[in-house]
């Protein structure tokens, strides 16, 4: 007699489901209070450089590596990595740049190296670097002194127009986004990010995932 068809479908589908990636299951659910799954990422401290700034620091004509693909369409972490030194001479070394090349230059820290390296550092969503802390930068061909640059990368939810659409959120929105365990906390102020490179991801720092416990990534709840 066997197994009737329909628990074989049944477990072909639960097969597949379970094969697809994380993020397309969670993509899909929304609770009835409106809150949904997100993926949170943690972002290290890193950089975006301009080609001009990259050549100075490594040299002319000398190309970005890339060694990871990451969650936003097109980004990538680098090989290269650049020393930073504050203004009170203190140095981070291995700031990974992410690529590709930016129109600007920026240096996204925590607060706590901001404390380490004796810089004040405003919450910025990224490329809003008017006014920000100078910094300086070294790599193995030369060194450039920002005249500004650093900050702490607001906390923010990336989204493609359709997921924004299908979540009822619009760029600039903010929520809060909840992580679960034994440090479990709500993080407010969460700006939303949509646009053609977006993909569902909430990106924090390490101050923060370092208080929620959170270690490289972790699912969380827009809630609102
Ligand atoms: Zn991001």
């Amino acid at each position: 007699m066997g197994i009737p068809e329909r628990e074989i479908w049944e477990e072909i589908v639960k097969t597949v489901a379970e094969a697809l990636s994380e993020e397309l299951k969670l993509s899909k659910t929304t609770l009835e209070d409106g809150s949904f799954q997100v993926p949170v990422e943690v972002s290290n401290r890193h950089c975006h450089l301009t080609k001009e700034t990259f050549e100075i620091l490594f040299g002319k004509g000398k190309q970005l590596t890339p060694i990871r693909s990451l969650s936003q369409l097109g980004e990538f972490a680098c090989e290269e990595t650049v020393a930073v030194i504050g203004k009170n001479m203190r140095m981070l070394e291995k700031v990974r740049i992410v690529g590709p090349w930016r129109n600007y230059d920026q240096v996204e820290l925590s607060f706590t190296d901001g404390f380490y390296l004796g810089l004040e550092l405003p919450t910025r969503l990224s490329g809003d670097i008017a006014n920000s802390s100078p910094i300086t930068l070294v790599g193995p061909q030369g060194i450039i002194a920002l005249k500004e640059g650093a900050i702490r990368a607001a906390r923010h939810l990336h989204l493609s127009p359709e997921e924004a659409e299908r979540f009822k959120l619009k760029n600039g929105d903010r929520v809060s986004v909840e992580i679960p365990g034994p440090n479990g906390l709500i993080l407010n102020q969460v700006i939303v990010r949509v646009g053609p490179t977006g993909r569902l991801a909430c990106h924090i720092d390490t101050d923060e995932a370092n208080a929620a416990g959170l270690r490289g990534k972790g699912i969380g709840r827009v809630i609102r």
